[in-house]
C-alpha cells in the first residue's frame, strides 16, 4: 500500500482517496475502512462502514473525528490515530459497540497503521475495521451447541463415545467413565479396550474395523468390566458421522448393559426347553395307561361281540373290567397331578383348611394303594399313635402329599416293605414314609423336590418329576416341611411335619 510516487509530502486528497478505494476493494466484504489525515479529519469512509454506523459519509468526510465523535478519545480511538500517524502499526482488542442512531449493536477489532510515501512520511492513518458480531455470534452458538450436547450426553442413562476420521475415540461420557470406573485419560484413543473380555476382544475388534472401513452402522454385543470387576454384556451400535461438507467424521456409538436381558432371555430359552421336555414325559406317562385302558376295552368288546358261546367267564371278565378301573385310576391321578402343577404354577393353590385326622388319612392312603403295592409285591406296614393326630389342615391336599409319598415308596422300594407312620406331639404332626429300595444319593437330595427334577432314568422308572415337588409346595403352604433321609441301596424316609396348631 503506497501512494504515487508523484505525490508530495502536502496531502493530495483525490489522489489519496482513488488509492484507498484501491485499498477498500481488496479487503473482505465484512472489513470497514477509515482514514484520517494529520489533522484527524476524516479522508476516507467506506460504504460497509456507513452501513455498520448508519452514518453517510458525506457527513464526516473532512470533519474532525473529535469534533464529531468526542467518546473517541476516551475509548482509546484517537491514540491509536495518532499512533498510527506517528508510524506506529496498532491492533484494538475485541470492543464492544453500539450505534444509537441504528440501534446495531456487537463486537469489533480495529487495526490502525499508517499511511505513508515512499520517502517515508506518514500522509495518513488507516483504520481496517471488521465487524466481528455476527463470526461472535457463530462461534457462542456452536459452543451453546456443543456444551448442550454434552450436557444432554452426561446425563444420558446411555454410555455414548465417539471417534475421529481415524477410528481413535475423542469421547466418552460420563455415564461410560462410570460406569467402566476409569478417566477419561485412559478411556480416550484405544484405552477403551483394555475392558473389554478378552475372549470378545478379537470379535468385537474386526467387526468394528470392517464397519468402520465400510462406515456402516454396526450393532455387537460384548462383556465389558464394570468398575465392580464384573463383566456385563453390552449391547454397542455405532454409527457413521458425517460432516455437513459430506466427509466422514468417525462414529458416534451408545451402549446399554443387556445382562438382565440376557439371562431372561435364557431363562425363557431354558423354560421353553424344560416345557417341551415336559409335554414329551407327559404324552409318554398318559399314554402308557391309556393303552392299557384300550387293551382292556378291547378285550371285553371282543367277548361281548363272540355272543354267548365264546363267551368269557364272568370271572375273567370282571378281572378285565378291575385292570381298566386301575388303568383310569393311574390316568385320572396323573391328570390331577398335571392340574395341580399348573394351579401351584400360577399361585393358585387355596387350601380349604378344616379339622383333619392326619392318622385317618394316611390309613386311606394305605387302602387306596393296596392294589398297586400288591402288584409291586410290597406289603404296607401301618404304625400309628393310639390317639386320632388332628390339626387345621387342608385333607384333600394332604392327602395328595401322602399318596405320592407312598406311590414312590412302591415305585421306587424294590418290592420290599414299606412304612407308613404317624405320630403327633402337642404341636406337631409327623408322618414318615419309609421303603428298602434303590435309595437316594445325597447329592440329589435337595435336587428331587424341585420341578421335573429325577435321580432315575426315565427308562427305569416312568414319572413326571413332580410328585415331590407338589408335596413340598403344599407341605410349605401349610408353613410345614418335608425331609429326606437316604443312601443308595439303603432305602429312603420322607417325613412331613405339619403344624397342629391352627395354620
Ligand atoms: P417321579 O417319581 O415322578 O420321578 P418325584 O418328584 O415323585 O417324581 O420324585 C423325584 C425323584 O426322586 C424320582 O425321580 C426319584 O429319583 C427320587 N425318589 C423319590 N422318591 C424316592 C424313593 N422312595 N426312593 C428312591 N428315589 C426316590
Amino acid at each position: 500500500m503506497k501512494p504515487a510516487d508523484s505525490t508530495p509530502p502536502s496531502l493530495d486528497v483525490n489522489g489519496l482517496v482513488t488509492e484507498l478505494q484501491g485499498v477498500e476493494r481488496a479487503l473482505r466484504d465484512e472489513d470497514g475502512l477509515v482514514a484520517f489525515d494529520p489533522e484527524l479529519r476524516y479522508l476516507h469512509w467506506s460504504r460497509r462502514i456507513e452501513e455498520i454506523t448508519g452514518v453517510p459519509a458525506s457527513r464526516v468526510l473532512g470533519r474532525n473525528a473529535v469534533d464529531l465523535f468526542p467518546s473517541m478519545v476516551e475509548n482509546g480511538q484517537v491514540a491509536a490515530v495518532r499512533a498510527a500517524l506517528a508510524g506506529r502499526s496498532v491492533a484494538s482488542t475485541v470492543q464492544p459497540f453500539h450505534i444509537v442512531r441504528t440501534g446495531h449493536s456487537g463486537v469489533y477489532q480495529a487495526r490502525y497503521q499508517p499511511w505513508s510515501n515512499e520517502r517515508g512520511t506518514v500522509l495518513a492513518a488507516l483504520v481496517v475495521v471488521r465487524d466481528l458480531t455476527d463470526e461472535q455470534r457463530f462461534r457462542q452458538r456452536i459452543e451453546e451447541t456443543e456444551s448442550r450436547f454434552r450436557n444432554m450426553a452426561d446425563h444420558s442413562p446411555v454410555m455414548l463415545w465417539m471417534s475421529g476420521a481415524d477410528a481413535l475415540r475423542t469421547f466418552f461420557n460420563t455415564t461410560w467413565l462410570a460406569f467402566t470406573g476409569r478417566t477419561l485419560q485412559e478411556e480416550l484413543g484405544f484405552g477403551f479396550a483394555e475392558g473389554i473380555h478378552p475372549d470378545d476382544y478379537a470379535r468385537y475388534m474386526g467387526s468394528h474395523a470392517a464397519a468402520f472401513g465400510e462406515r456402516r452402522v454396526l450393532e455387537t454385543e460384548y462383556r465389558l468390566k464394570r468398575a465392580d470387576g464384573q463383566w456385563r454384556w453390552v449391547l454397542d451400535r455405532a454409527t457413521p458421522r458425517w460432516l455437513p461438507s459430506a466427509e466422514f467424521a468417525g462414529f458416534i456409538g451408545s451402549c446399554l448393559d443387556i445382562t438382565a436381558r440376557r439371562e431372561l432371555e435364557s431363562e425363557l430359552r431354558q423354560g421353553l426347553r424344560d416345557r417341551d421336555d415336559f409335554l414329551s414325559i407327559a404324552s409318554h406317562e398318559l399314554m402308557t395307561p391309556l393303552t392299557s385302558l384300550q387293551l382292556s376295552v378291547d378285550a371285553v368288546l371282543r367277548a361281548l361281540r363272540s355272543g354267548p358261546d365264546g363267551a368269557m367267564s364272568s370271572t375273567k371278565l370282571i378281572a378285565i373290567a378291575q385292570r381298566a378301573s386301575a388303568q383310569s385310576l393311574r390316568l385320572a391321578s396323573l391328570v390331577d397331578e398335571l392340574l395341580d402343577v399348573s394351579r401351584l404354577s400360577s399361585q393358585r393353590l387355596q387350601l380349604e383348611l378344616e379339622e383333619t385326622d392326619l392318622a385317618a388319612i394316611a390309613h386311606d392312603v394305605a387302602l387306596r394303594v393296596a392294589d398297586a403295592a400288591a402288584a409291586a409285591g410290597c406289603v404296607i406296614v401301618e404304625t400309628r399313635s393310639p390317639e386320632p393326630v388332628v390339626g387345621n389342615w387342608d385333607s384333600a391336599r394332604i392327602q395328595r402329599v401322602i399318596v405320592n409319598l407312598v406311590s414312590n415308596a412302591i415305585k421306587y422300594g424294590a418290592g420290599k416293605p414299606v412304612g407308613i407312620d404317624v405320630r403327633g406331639t402337642p404341636t406337631q404332626a409327623i408322618i414318615t414314609v419309609s421303603d428298602h429300595g434303590i435309595g437316594i444319593d445325597e447329592a440329589d437330595h435337595s435336587r428331587i423336590f424341585e420341578r421335573f427334577e429325577r435321580a432315575v432314568s426315565t427308562r427305569n422308572y416312568g414319572g413326571f418329576g413332580l410328585g415331590l415337588w407338589i408335596a413340598r409346595e403344599i407341605v410349605s403352604a401349610h408353613l410345614g416341611r418335608i425331609d429326606v433321609a437316604s443312601a443308595p441301596g439303603h432305602g429312603a424316609t420322607f417325613s412331613v411335619t405339619l403344624d397342629r396348631r391352627a395354620v
